[in-house]
């Protein structure tokens, strides 16, 4: 500003307080948020046990305020016309991997960490969460960086300041496992080669590790229960179990001390043993479970994740015990970046779900209302009713007939703001 300007400046400041002080028309116009109404001609809200015809759905700010099936929408407020299309909470993808890109073989890992710097992956994480917001995906738990340390405190803050548009996040940044027991691995000793996790060791350790990736901003703390899955003779799908026992225990004593909770790959039977036993919050991948192991998650409360499209995509022919599942408390999560962002829409674990059993509407609540209480934002999130965030998505036809309606998702909002709107 030239000199000259200043008392310009300081004039139109004046007028400008003067001419709008706190309670006037404008000061009002402006603070009120912004309200819209869209026009539903089927939604499936996450608590009804059928789709509500013609709901109108009223929004203020970032907010749902009211669901009702009234004809009219209130005079001055914007109109979006969905009736045509059906309405679905937004959906949440409880294990995602926004700074991976693809990791079918080890060639495909080890060159992402070898040859890519954490700038680039960041910049890259950016676009997948775009991809991911896109297909429908409002809220996201991302289950650590693949080397790239603490990137995804990063993104979530870049998405939270809107600077990047993107799901909700929930991070774990780097995840643990003891010296030796995750890539990169098999490198001269020669070589310092960056790590995909933070190697933890004893019982001091764990507590130290969980103290300071909840210092850089870890939400969930995320450990890897096991490796080196194999079948034996009882036909169930067993693993070395990483951690000792006191190690993994104080892991999550830690964590839960500071108010985090705890995810635990765990593959196979003995891996997901050893962390019910440790007093994890959510199993990922499971695919060891057993029906004693199945009692025990579901006596527990323990949260599992199936992620089976990762599983699909990189080890077709996978076990597991699918018929309890209906009782347990299933979040959906892809594995996304273990494939390709690109490649694959995450959506397509709806299918999964649907081809293994559940029905339409338990596929639609797995990766709605389940995951908004995983994360603990069930007050906030999951359905579409009053007081929750205004995060929903449509589709044109009717999901419950066609799951696959999900991946082709035509209309987002998140907290209030469109973010695509394809819907003719
Ligand atoms: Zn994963």
């Amino acid at each position: 500003m030239r000199p000259t300007s200043v008392a310009a400046a300081a004039i139109a400041i004046s007028f400008f307080i003067s001419a709008e002080y706190p309670g006037s028309a404008q000061e009002k116009e402006r603070a009120a948020p912004k309200r819209i109404a869209i026009r539903a001609g089927r939604l499936i809200d996450g608590k009804s046990e059928a789709p509500v015809v013609n709901a109108l759905i009223l929004i203020e700010g970032d907010q749902i305020v009211s669901v009702t099936t009234a004809a009219t929408a209130p005079a001055g407020v914007q109109v979006i016309d969905l009736s045509k299309a059906t309405v679905l909470p937004g959906f949440v993808d409880t294990h995602t991997h926004l700074l991976l890109n693809g990791d079918i073989t080890s060639e495909d890992y080890d060159v992402q960490l070898l040859k890519q710097s954490i700038p680039y992956r960041a910049i890259l994480s950016a676009r997948n969460a775009r991809i991911a917001l896109e297909h429908g995906f409002t809220a996201m738990r991302d289950l650590e960086t693949e080397g790239a340390m603490y990137a995804d405190v990063d993104i979530k803050t870049a998405i939270a300041n809107g600077e990047v548009p993107g799901p909700r996040m929930q991070v774990a940044t780097r995840a643990m496992t003891p010296t030796g027991m995750y890539p990169l691995l098999g490198y001269s000793w020669e070589l310092q080669v960056p790590k995909g996790v933070q190697y933890v060791d004893g019982v001091e350790g764990a507590r130290k590790a969980v103290r300071e990736q909840v210092m850089y901003g870890a939400d969930w703390i995320k450990y890897y229960s096991d490796r080196r899955y194999h079948f034996e003779s009882d036909g169930v799908l067993h693993s070395m179990v990483n951690f000792t026992d006191d190690e993994a225990k104080a892991i999550v004593d830690e964590a839960h001390r500071l108010g985090k909770k705890v995810a635990a790959h765990a593959i196979g039977s003995d891996g997901i043993a050893a962390a019910l036993r440790a007093g994890v919050d959510t199993i990922e991948h499971g695919d060891g479970m057993t029906d004693a192991l199945i009692d025990e998650i579901s006596k527990k409360g323990v949260f599992w994740v199936p992620t089976i499209t990762v599983g699909a995509y990189v080890a077709p022919g996978r076990g597991g015990n699918w018929t309890k599942m209906v009782d347990l408390k299933i979040a959906l999560g892809t594995d996304a970046g273990g494939f390709d962002w690109k490649e694959v829409n995450q959506a397509k674990e709806f299918e999964y779900y649907v081809n293994y059993g559940m029905t339409p509407m338990q596929a639609i609540r797995s990766g709605t209302v389940v995951p908004a209480e995983l994360l603990g934002w069930s007050g906030k999130m999951g359905t579409i009713e009053a007081g929750k965030w205004a995060d929903l998505v449509a589709v044109s036809g009717d999901p419950l007939k066609d799951i696959t309606e999900l991946q082709r998702v035509k209309f987002v909002m998140k907290g209030g703001a469109v973010y695509k709107n394809d819907v003719h």
